[in-house]
């Protein structure tokens, strides 16, 4: 596990959520501890508290990322707890954190910003912290940690989320004042593409509980699952919890090609903040509709799919809401960043190797990406306007994003499997995303219909001449 490559470790993530989207969120929070590591950070600090957050005895200490205070958590660098520093070294904080998830354990610490003792104002004088829930080597002497609030959530219950104030707690400083800011930033991207994961996990989960549910299911002498519409709408649910994987993979891998070479930055970033945002919006429709087909039971506590639902609606809240992953993507597409470039070129990387068979989704990806390189250099030259358009971008991009990853899914499945499913999932998403003019509806079942009991059964679908098979 220690040299787990991040991907292997979202990956787990999104295994877990197949059972609950907490325990992919504690493993998140607490891979934000690898500040530890960081050459910033105190040996003895390092030595004394990495072991605690890596051992698998059971004793393992879970740790938290604080950074959101009453103000706002989007804007981190109005941070008011301020760190004092003691003569041994040592911190003392005081101030507080608004929104503390994993608070409580039996031994539990957080990673906090705090501006040092007159540090500038702003995001340059922030430094990180780790503040341990205890001060002493046994873990019996509680640190200065003075919960205020126990927060009434409409989801995530089983993982607490407290107000608690800061009453000069003991903290060490493990990324100096100024620099503190981009570590956090770093840090939140991590649990961003974590998020995007765990949402992945959500609509599988969803899949499957519509799935079971239809298949089980009678009414008017007849399973649900035998019904055109239900077919269609786990159809749609399988579409979306496809095309989200296949974004949140991407985000996961760009963290292990960002980490072998730093350049793969920029793209790291782009590809978190659109994974972030859409694989939300994705999970929590997918929780929502898999709700629907379970009906009146499944808007009760008695089954799943309510709690799925509440915990899914905190996926586009925390790490940063639509607007901030907007405000993200901005900086790396309209400033010095050349992400709009890198953007074209990973459309154009999937786009050229397509096999002939899938020459409409070649047509498909050209038509995007004149449309994306016009818009980009409209926004170019209203570089002052760019909040007014920010989130179409987000949203834009991340659908054209996911179309070009099925698109890449499907040509290898294809030729390799000789399977057609994603492909034909990919022309559903596209159907989807951009369903052109109002036409009279076809009364033939879509190709994906038809194949409605390979999907189901993950059987692969062999493609047939032609594109109506
Ligand atoms: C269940 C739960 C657990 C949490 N756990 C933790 C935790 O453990 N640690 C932690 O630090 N935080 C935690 N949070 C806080 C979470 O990260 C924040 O709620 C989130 O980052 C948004 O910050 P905020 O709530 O202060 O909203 P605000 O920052 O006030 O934003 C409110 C709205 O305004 C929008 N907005 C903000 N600024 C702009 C702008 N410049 N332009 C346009 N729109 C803007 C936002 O997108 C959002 O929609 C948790 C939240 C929840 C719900």
């Amino acid at each position: 596990m220690r040299n787990a490559s991040r991907n292997y470790i979202k990956t787990a993530s999104w295994l877990r959520v197949l059972t609950s989207l907490l325990l992919s969120r504690i493993s998140c929070l607490s891979s934000q501890c690898i500040w530890l590591r960081s050459p910033t950070s105190p040996p003895a600090v390092k030595d004394k508290y990495l072991p605690e957050i890596l051992r698998t005895d059971g004793e393992t200490a879970i740790c938290g990322t604080w950074a959101t205070e009453r103000h706002s958590g989007s804007d981190i660098g109005g941070t008011v707890t301020t760190a004092f520093r003691q003569d041994d070294g040592s911190y003392r904080l005081q101030g507080h954190n608004w929104f503390t998830s994993a608070f409580g354990f039996k031994k539990f610490m957080g990673i906090k910003t705090a501006r040092a003792a007159e540090a500038p104002t702003g995001g340059k004088g922030l430094g990180l912290y780790l503040v341990p829930s205890h001060i002493d080597d046994d873990w019996a002497v509680g640190n200065n940690l003075d919960i205020k609030h126990l927060k009434r959530k409409l989801g995530t219950r089983g993982l607490p989320t407290v107000e608690v104030d800061l009453q000069g707690a003991l903290a060490y400083e493990i990324v100096p004042a100024g620099q503190g800011l981009k570590a956090m930033m770093t840090a939140l991207g991590c649990s961003r593409a974590h998020n995007a994961m765990g949402a992945a996990g959500v609509m599988r989960r969803a899949y499957m509980e519509s799935l079971c549910w239809a298949g089980n299911r009678e009414t008017f002498g007849k399973k649900l699952i035998e019904r055109p519409m239900v077919q269609k709408r786990i159809l749609d649910i399988a579409v979306q919890w496809m095309a989200g994987s296949a974004l949140a993979f991407e985000a996961a891998r760009s963290f292990d090609d960002a980490a072998k070479d730093s350049r793969k930055e920029p793209w790291m970033r782009i590809v978190t903040a659109l994974a972030k945002f859409r694989t939300a919006e994705q999970a929590v429709w997918c929780a929502q509709k898999a709700l629907e087909l379970v009906g009146g039971n499944g808007y009760t506590e008695d089954y799943a799919t309510a709690r799925q639902f509440r915990d899914a609606m905190v996926l586009p809240v925390w790490e940063g809401p639509e607007q901030i992953q907007a405000l993200e993507l901005m900086r790396m597409i309209a400033g010095d960043e050349p992400g709009d470039r890198l953007f074209l070129e990973k459309i154009a990387s999937v786009r050229d190797p397509l096999p002939a068979a899938m020459n409409g989704e070649n047509i498909n990806l050209s038509a995007l990406a004149s449309t994306m390189e016009r818009s980009f250099k409209k926004m170019r030259a209203e570089s002052q306007k760019v909040e007014l358009v920010a989130d179409e971008f987000l949203h834009k991009m991340s659908d054209v994003l996911t179309y070009a990853l099925l698109c890449e899914e499907a040509a290898w499945i294809y030729e390799n499997k000789n399977d057609g499913t994603k492909l034909l999932i990919c022309r559903a998403y596209h159907a989807h995303v951009w369903p052109g003019e109002f036409a009279a509806p076809s009364f033939s079942p879509g190709a994906l219909l038809r194949h409605f009991n390979h999907i189901v059964q993950s059987e692969p679908i062999p493609p047939g001449p032609g594109s109506n098979w």
